[in-house]
This record gives C-alpha cells, structure tokens and sequence, in this order.
C-alpha cells in the first residue's frame, strides 16, 4: 500500500503524530506491533505504574491518619481485583485511542515493520493473520519505535522470578523479599509499591546515590522516608552475580554494604533502557544512529535520510511520554513546512514516589557542571500551612535563578504531589518569567502551590512565612 506518512510506533510519540497528521489533512498510516496502542507508556510504563502507586499513596495515607486518631483495620490485599482494576484503565485509555484513530481515519496495521529503503516499510505479521499488503511505500516516516529495558545477559536467568519493569508491573505475587537492582526512578517506583503491599524490599545503586544525576536536596527527603518504607539501601554497591536457587535468587554483590551474599524471593533488573533502534533494517536508508543507539535527528526531528523523521525515546533523552508527543507534533509540523524547532527550554521530569520529585529547566547540578553562577532560592514546607494540615512538611521547593537578568532557569520540587506541582515552573520557564514575575502572581492559599511563590519571595527577601531578610532587595 501507498500512504503519505507512515507513523512507525502507536506510543505516545507515535499516536499524538499520527493524530495530529491526520487532523492537518495528511493521509496516515500507522504500524504497530502491538494489538492496542499506547506503546509503552501505556500498557507497560507510565499509566500502569502510577495505577499502582495510586494504591501504595493512598494506603500510606490511609496508614497516616492513625496521627489523627482515625485506624483502620490492616489491609486486604486482592491482587487479581488490583490486576483487572489496573486492566480496566489500560482497556479504558487503549479503547480511546483506538476510536480516535479510527475517527479520524488513520489506518492502523498490526505488524512488525522494518525498512526496505528510504521510502518503503516491509510488513511481517505478529498475530498469525495475514496481511493485507506487506508492504508500505510512503513520502515520509516518523520513527517512533520507542525503547526497551537494558539487558544484562549475564543476569538472564530463565526464571519468572527475575524481572524487568514490565514483569513486575504484571503483579504476578507479591514477594517476601524484593531486591530492585538500579536506584533510578522507575526501580524505586516499582519498589515503592512493592513495600506497600508488604513485600521486604531492598535497593541496590552503583552510584553513591538514589537517583543519580538529580539534585542531592531534592533526593534527601526522599531517601529518609524510603529508609522507613525498604528494608535496605545499598549506595556504592553492585550486583555480580544471580543465581536460581529454586524458590530463591541467591545475589552476590561487590561493595558498601554487611553481606555479600543474600537470597531474594524475586528480583527486579532496573538499570535504564535502550533505544529500539537495532533490527529495523535502517542500515538501507540514511539513517545516522549514535553511539548509544539513538536516531541522530535535528531540532525538527529529521534524520539524515530526507523522507525519514524520529521521535520519542529512540531519538535521544530523555526518555520521557510528554518530550515524545511534543516532538511528534513538532515533526508533523515541520513536514506540513512550518517554522517550528524542538527547542524546550524546560521539559519536567517526574519521580512519582512518596514524597515526589519533580524538576524543570537548569538543575543546581548541571549550572555547576557547565560552570555557570545561579542563585538558588529554598522554601521548606515546614513553613506552608497546607504542607502542615496534611502533616507532609519533608517537602521542599527551589528557584535556580540568573543572578544578573533574574530570570527564573529551573525549579525543583520534592513533596507530596509535586508532580502536579512543577507544571507553573515550566510554564514560568518557557515564557522566561522573572522571579518577580513568579512573586506577583497570586497563589491561592492554601496550597503546595503556593511555595512556589513562596520560594520567590526568598530570592527577593520578600517571603512572608521565613524570615529571610535579603542584601539584595532593589534588584526586585
Ligand atoms: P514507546 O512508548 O516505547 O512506543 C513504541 C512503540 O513502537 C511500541 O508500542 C512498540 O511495540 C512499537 N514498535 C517498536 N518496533 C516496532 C516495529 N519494528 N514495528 C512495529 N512497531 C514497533 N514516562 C513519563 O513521561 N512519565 C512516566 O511516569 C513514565 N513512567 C514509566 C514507567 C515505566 C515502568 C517505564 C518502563 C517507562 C516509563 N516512562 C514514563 C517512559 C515512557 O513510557 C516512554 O518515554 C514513552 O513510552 C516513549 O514513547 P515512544 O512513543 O517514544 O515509544
């Protein structure tokens, strides 16, 4: 078959092009290994794993009010109701994206691609069906193929009892003891809900801490409260070895830490993901891919082959849902010829523990790693009223602000909900607010969204609620 754009991919890169394509007047054809799209934000990420934690959060919550004289009986725990409730929101979302595809007429091929030349996809089938047409000629493709957890073939045990995220998020039990392998964000969210349901986790990180690269401020709080949640935090350490003991997995392990050999009743691999760019037969077109495996693209998300764009996590960091839609809308409509370029001055990024992380724009991290002189502006939640009513003062807000322009650079948060919390900074970032900017709205109180004015007014010695007197006052 002949379409205009080919769309490679049906996750949140690939849809929100493929959609928005159509909704320009392009004829789409969209191909997906998959049976429903959503890729795997949907069926094995973002949506079910915050479907889970939804579950943890308010059984915490639940646990808290215990300081507020109201108890509840321990939980029960039905994991097949908590397996087919979290399907339910999966079917619910896939459903949705599968009639606004077909209102808007994109055709939607269940196969596996790979690409002949520039300009045509060979289709194999993955259901056992035949095809109609097994193969696709188009103008243009958007890649968007996505990513895959990192495998580390010394690690590969046949067992069930050695899982990746997607293992894990089948809920196939819940273990006695969980060891999480990888102190980022996707093994810590997994371990979270993991610990809520009862299940000993521990944690294992090479680096010398939890969420590396993010800033240490922002981890702190996170790392105390995660202390009561696992049973262990093992910084500086690393596993070497695995192996199937039957109704274990005995773990030896190298480095900080009392015992080097422990056994595990299940064991979660966790240490980042790989672009899906190997087997797509892109070495017959212009593609250029990198070193680490990512489609080499420019700030329209073109490739170096003319009818060939990428988009999402197998065009480059940071793997994240909302970056992948963007650039699929910016691909679409550069193809449709507009001025448009992927150049974010801010893209957030959410760990959705308990406290939350959440930052956007320059960390502290990075303005000391490219040598640049930032102010830093803090406002602890021990001092928002809201942040005491719902007794989670451990949060904390920041500014990372220009010292001479006062522009507003980035913003980290850690608290309940900060998640919910970051969207204002990346607005404030994106338009190039000042931090006067940021004082002079008004928040309403009261609410976490306040600290984010609150912390402002620090960096002007303004703030209310902290006595914060500042030298340099005038430049507000
Ligand atoms: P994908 O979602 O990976 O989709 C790619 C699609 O391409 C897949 O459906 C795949 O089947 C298909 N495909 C691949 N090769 C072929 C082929 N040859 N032929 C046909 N089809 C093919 N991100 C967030 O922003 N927020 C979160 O909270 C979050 N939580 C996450 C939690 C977990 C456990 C995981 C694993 C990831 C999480 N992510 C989160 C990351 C997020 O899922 C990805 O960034 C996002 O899915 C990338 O979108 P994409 O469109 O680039 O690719």
């Amino acid at each position: 078959m002949n379409t205009q754009l080919c769309v490679l991919g049906g996750g949140p890169g690939g849809y929100a092009a493929a959609f928005l394509a159509a909704d320009l007047g392009l004829q789409v054809t969209l191909v997906e290994l998959e049976s429903r799209l959503g890729g795997v934000c949907l069926l094995r990420g973002c949506i079910p794993s915050k479907a889970l934690l939804h579950v943890a959060k308010t059984m915490a919550e639940a646990r808290h009010l215990s300081d507020w004289g109201v108890a509840f009986p321990p939980p029960q725990i039905d994991l097949d109701a908590m397996r087919a409730r979290k399907e339910k929101v999966l079917a619910t979302l896939t459903g949705g994206l599968k009639q606004l595809s077909e209102k808007r007429r994109v055709t939607v091929i269940r196969a596996r691609a790979t690409f002949e030349s520039s300009q045509t996809l060979k289709l194999e089938a993955v259901d056992g069906k035949p095809l109609a047409d097994d193969r696709v000629t188009f103008e243009h493709c958007i890649v968007a193929t996505g990513s895959s957890p990192t495998r580390i073939p010394a690690f590969d045990l046949p067992t069930p009892q050695v899982m990746d995220s997607s293992g894990a998020l089948e809920l196939p039990d819940v273990p006695e003891s969980l060891l999480v392998v990888g102190g980022g964000y996707i093994g810590l969210e997994m371990g979270t809900v993991y610990a809520a349901l009862g299940s000993k986790v521990s944690v294992v990180e090479v680096t010398d801490g939890l969420l590396p690269g993010v800033d240490r401020d922002l981890v702190r709080p996170l790392h105390k409260r995660l202390q009561g949640q696992f049973e262990a935090i093992y910084l500086n350490a690393k596993v070497v070895s695995l192996a199937d003991q039957n109704e274990a997995i005995e773990v030896t392990f190298e480095g900080d830490l009392p015992q080097k050999v422990r056994r595990f009743s299940r064991v979660l691999l966790s240490v980042g993901r790989r672009p899906n760019s190997a087997g797509l037969g892109l070495e017959k077109t212009k593609v250029e891919i990198d070193g680490q495996g990512f489609l080499v693209v420019d700030p329209q998300r073109r490739t170096a082959d003319p009818h060939i764009l990428a988009i999402g996590d197998v065009a480059g960091q940071p793997m994240l849902a909302h970056k992948a839609s963007h650039e699929g809308k910016i691909a679409v409509e550069a193809l449709l010829g507009q001025p448009v370029a992927f150049q974010p001055r801010a893209i957030p990024a959410v760990v959705f523990t308990d406290p939350e992380i959440a930052w956007a724009g320059l960390t502290e991290n990075e303005a000391k790693s490219q040598g640049r002189k930032v102010d830093v502006a803090q406002f602890p939640w021990a001092a928002s009223g809201r942040a005491q009513a719902i007794g989670r003062t451990e949060g904390m807000t920041k500014w990372v602000v220009d010292p001479d322009t006062q522009r507003v650079l980035g913003c980290g948060i850690v608290g309940f909900a900060a998640g919910d919390l970051i969207s204002e900074a990346v607005l404030a970032i994106e338009m190039g607010c000042s931090i006067r900017d940021v004082v002079e709205t008004i928040h309403p109180h009261p609410t976490l969204g306040e600290t984010l004015g609150a912390a402002a007014e620090v960096q002007l010695g303004l703030a209310t609620d902290l006595y914060r007197p500042k030298k340099n006052r005038e430049r507000g």
